[in-house]
């Protein structure tokens, strides 16, 4: 397994409504273990296509007892909302309030093609939406107030420059 570099903001791809992913073969199943690999090395409980540089409409996540490989993610329902942190490994951790629903259904297929749903609640949920976001090009920073945005983008690309 290999652990991939992760793509940040503010790099194209993360923009990019992913394709679908339409070959599940061993090719498929090779980058899945790697992207796991390279969200626990992250310690991140979700991980994109997107950020792994590829615009493709994948994810793996596994976030509180809740391990799946999902392509082709669809939000089929939500309810109710919940407050919360949240963050991403694509904008170095950077934590910021965001509110989401609390419960959510999901729909996608597996690693071998088959279809699936899922539900969850709390923070998977809020997983669910963040890394289907991913998918359809959208970062959490781009469902936050434009003044709070632009706060973490500035903090984010400092600390950045930093490195
Ligand atoms: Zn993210």
């Amino acid at each position: 397994m290999v652990i991939l570099a992760i793509t940040e903001y503010p790099e194209k791809v993360l923009k990019q409504v992913g394709a679908p992913v339409e070959k599940f073969d061993a090719e498929l199943e090779r980058l899945v273990s790697d992207m796991f690999e390279t969200m626990y090395a992250d310690e991140g409980v979700g991980l994109a296509a997107p950020q792994v540089g590829l615009s493709l409409r994948l994810f793996v996540m596994d976030c509180e007892g809740l391990r799946l490989v999902a392509a082709n993610p669809e939000i089929v329902s939500t309810e109710g909302q919940q407050e919360g942190e949240e963050g991403c490994l694509s904008v170095g951790k950077i934590h910021a309030p965001l509110r989401r629903a609390a419960r959510v259904r999901l729909r996608a297929q597996d690693v071998r093609g088959r279809v699936f749903e899922q539900e969850a609640e709390g923070l998977a949920a809020r997983c669910f939406l963040h890394e289907t976001d991913h998918c359809d090009g959208l970062l959490f920073l781009d469902r936050l107030s434009p003044l709070r945005r632009d706060l973490i983008k500035r903090r984010f690309l400092k600390m950045k420059k930093r490195r």
